[in-house]
């Protein structure tokens, strides 16, 4: 008779024998990069060749979308519907990675053929999000081949251009929302605070991409005959930053600092050790009064991605033209997306910085989102993975990063409970990006006792948000 410790087992069987790793080595050698037009191909035989077979084995329909949007990927639901009374949940991952950096990994070791070694499986997209979404479909197939049935519906959606901002990923949820309501949404991406414990985040920070643009004059002047006489670009573009952050990083503009960081957020931030990963924390830097966790999930941050000014390889005495800086801000809920580039604007022209423009980078932007923690959903799955790892599993109000989470959230206005697989040292979006044998199987046994769970109780709908008023 099927059991949570037989499903469990079955999840472990299948990691010991082998499965884990062959089935992530052919999904690891589909070059599937979403910011190189000339793999655009690879996207779609992910999906087709690779994770349709994965689905359909245990009973899902597939449906692969072109991306209602020039230029993004295609998109693929997988439904398995066992009886629409039951509760409905939506899975996601993304099959697209970032550029492979062929040059720049360790000897022995290439970005699209997995190595195993000192407990550690290397690869493009092992981590971000080949392993995460792997991991999912298979406990699911745990379950299903244990149980003979699921006992709730799923709804998975896997699309391949989230290393592009997600293009169309909203449009495509606004065309599809009554068929992919569901009542609640479990996914999994980035990393465990800690890779021994389980980590659950219920929502992500927003991320804006923001170029900032001094432009004066064509070509560039020499500084001794025109030094004092023209207005050099890199000083007005230098001044700028500073209206935005001081010495250490801390926000300036009022509509940029959170309110959000209530005693509640606090509280559950106490436990969270600080983000852990091969570089060390920088002690002079961030918000005064913060604890790192504080910093990272309950509070917003600004970067200098990149800076631009005259030719720093061949300087010519000159005084130059342009500067260029390109910018981002992560932020937490509570922080208004709109307000954020008018906040910016008013405080340059307040600082005679009026000849800096504020140019947004593709609509690069995701807006924060974030679960409430009392939330039964969130409740019910901390218990869950408590019981299968025997740990207190860490709880994040967000990830630190950003996510998509604001589309499931706006359109189906449903619960997003996310549980990573990774952990911070993995590099993702770097060269010798891994994750963790140990991690993964744990990872498969948890989520293989979390589907049992819900599969075996008895739910009432007003577990979910949305249908609350009507129970
Ligand atoms: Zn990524």
């Amino acid at each position: 008779m099927a059991t949570r410790e037989s499903v469990i087992r079955k999840s472990e069987k299948y990691f010991d024998d082998g499965g884990f790793v062959e089935e992530l080595s052919k999904l690891v050698e589909v070059e599937t990069e979403s910011q190189n037009p000339s793999k655009r191909h690879e996207l779609h035989r992910y999906l087709e060749d690779f994770i349709s077979p994965l689905l359909k084995n245990i009973g899902f329909k597939i449906e692969i979308f072109a991306n209602p949007v020039l230029n993004g990927g295609p998109i693929l639901i997988g439904e398995r519907i066992e009886d629409p009374n039951l509760v409905t949940m939506l899975s996601y991952g993304h099959g697209d990675v970032t550029p492979p950096q062929e040059d720049e990994w360790n000897e022995g070791l290439t970005p699209y053929k997995i190595v195993v070694k000192g407990g550690r499986i290397y690869g493009r997209g092992t981590a971000d999000n080949k392993c995460q979404h792997l991991i999912n479909i298979r406990a699911l197939a745990c379950l299903i081949e244990e149980r003979g049935s699921l006992g709730f519906n799923v709804k998975f959606v896997i699309e391949t251009s989230e290393e592009i901002g997600s293009i169309g990923l909203r449009e495509f949820f606004l065309e599809h929302k009554e068929r992919l309501k569901s009542d609640l949404m479990i996914a999994s991406d980035g990393p465990r605070v800690d890779k021994d414990v389980p980590t659950l985040f219920m929502g992500s920070r927003g991320g804006l991409c923001f170029k900032i643009d001094v432009n004066l004059r064509e070509g560039q002047n020499h500084s001794g005959n025109w030094g004092g006489l023209l207005a050099d670009p890199a000083i007005y573009l230098a001044h700028a930053i500073t209206c935005i952050v001081d010495s250490r990083g801390q926000l300036k503009i009022p509509e940029w600092r959170p309110r959000s960081l209530t005693p509640k957020i606090r509280l559950a931030l106490k436990n969270i050790p600080a983000p852990m990963g091969g570089v060390e924390i920088s002690s002079e830097w961030g918000e005064v009064g913060l604890t790192p966790a504080e910093r990272a999930f309950g509070w917003n941050s600004f970067a200098v991605l990149a800076i631009d000014s005259g030719d720093p390889k061949a300087q010519v005495n000159a005084i130059a033209g342009k500067a260029s800086a390109i910018c981002q801000l992560r932020f937490v809920v509570g922080t208004e997306l709109d307000e954020i580039l008018p906040s910016l604007r008013r405080e340059l022209d307040n600082n005679d910085l009026a000849m800096v423009a504020i140019n947004k980078v593709n609509n690069n932007f995701l807006n924060a989102t974030r679960e409430d923690l009392d939330n039964v959903w969130v409740k019910f799955c901390t218990n869950s993975l408590a019981k299968t790892s025997g740990k207190n599993p860490h709880i994040l109000p967000n990830l630190a990063g950003s996510l998509p989470n604001d589309v499931f959230v706006d359109i189906l206005n449903v619960t997003t409970v996310w549980i990573p697989h990774s952990y911070a040292g993995c590099s993702q979006h770097a060269p010798n990006e891994h994750i963790l044998m140990a991690t993964s199987r744990d990872s498969l046994r948890n989520m293989a006792g979390l589907f049992w769970d819900i599969a075996e109780y008895k739910f009432n709908f007003h577990m979910s948000r949305f249908q609350t008023t009507d129970y």
